[in-house]
């Protein structure tokens, strides 16, 4: 019987992570199709005293007001670094922009 194969399952070699989502959004991150068709993580961050400019309308918000975060799921440079390129934006504006007819 052949024996002395490597294995196959490795640690690695996963499937994506999906960016610790659940645990640093408290799982209320979903995905949505962005402004050029993809797929974004969007969340309901915590609020906070700092303040946001909205890439939809390049107006502030105020971390205290509800609004949402979104970042591309399969950034070029990858999940780490998608995920420190997630963007704040109005709620409103996450929901129209690029979706305007
Ligand atoms: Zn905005």
């Amino acid at each position: 019987m052949p024996s002395g194969r490597r294995s196959s399952k490795r640690p690695y070699g996963q499937p994506h992570q999906e960016l610790d989502v659940d645990r640093v959004w408290g799982n209320r991150a979903r995905i949505e199709t962005g402004p050029r068709g993809e797929d974004f993580y969007v969340a309901i961050p915590r609020p906070t005293d700092r303040t946001f400019v909205c890439p939809g309308c390049q107006g502030e918000i105020s971390g205290e007001v509800q609004h949402v975060v979104a970042w591309p799921v399969d950034g070029i440079m990858g999940a780490d670094a998608a995920a420190e390129s997630r963007r704040h934006w109005h709620t409103g504006c996450w929901q129209s922009f690029g979706r305007a007819r």
